[in-house]
């Protein structure tokens, strides 16, 4: 059992080729308190989360509470590489050229993703003229014709970022760009796993996390405040 996650080592992981379960995974996701659920019944006692879309939860990841450890993001990417690259055999795919994430919690980790899988790593940036931090730009690089790209994120909800990232590289890229595929990702919550998606999804942990509308969220109705994660993580998780 180790008691700090910066004493993971990734030599031990990464080239003893150590296969590591999604229970772990969680496991450093609660010691470093980055992953709440909506304990008991709804009741006004308890806050629920308001999500960026605006719609209600009852659960919640806080990935940067892992990724700020540089030894776990390069760890998780490998593990992520391992699987990246089985479906890459299945798809007859023979190399990642590029790796792209969207600004900003998905950058470190989705650099060590390329490192793992020998690809050139990009980010989209944030526009600056969407204040919701939604809308994603593509300026600075130019990604070749013919290149295999990799889109990778920290965590995916919806396809809406998913799309987002591929409608601003697409438009602001000289050329056309070809993604794999398949998208890379930590963490994938959907509300129903059993649901078809409109890309494949690869991902280290699965949960279903319930989302509501305002209107029709039972936690609202049963009185629960709701507030934004990260700025009142305390008041959620009852720690801090
Ligand atoms: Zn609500």
């Amino acid at each position: 059992m180790i008691n700090n996650l910066s004493e993971l080592n990734p030599d031990l992981y990464n080239f003893g080729n150590m296969l590591i379960l999604p229970g772990t995974i969680i496991s450093w996701f609660k010691k470093e308190n980055a992953y709440w659920h909506y304990q008991g019944d709804p009741s006004p006692e308890k806050p629920h989360a308001e999500l960026s879309s605006g719609l209600c939860s009852n659960g919640f990841f806080d990935c940067q509470r892992i990724l700020c450890y540089p030894n776990v993001a390069e760890i998780l990417a490998f593990q992520l590489a391992c699987e990246i690259k089985f479906f890459m055999n299945e798809e007859k795919i023979k190399k990642i050229d590029y790796v792209v994430a969207p600004a900003y919690a998905a950058i470190p980790f989705g650099h060590e993703v390329a490192k793992a899988l020998g690809a050139k790593f990009v980010f989209t940036e944030k526009d600056p003229s969407d204040p919701k931090g939604k809308k994603m730009l593509w300026q600075r690089m130019a990604i070749p014709t013919g290149a295999n790209v990799l889109q990778v994120d920290e965590l995916i909800t919806t396809a809406s970022t998913i799309k987002e990232v591929r409608r601003a590289v697409q438009e602001g890229n000289p050329d056309l760009v070809t993604f794999v595929p398949f998208v890379g990702t930590i963490v994938f919550r959907p509300e129903n796993l059993k649901a078809k998606q409109e890309y494949e999804i690869i991902s280290l942990i699965k949960k279903e996390v319930q989302n509501f509308e305002p209107g029709q969220c039972p936690y609202c109705k049963a009185g629960s405040l709701r507030v934004r994660p990260k700025k009142n993580w305390d008041k959620l998780t009852g720690k801090k």
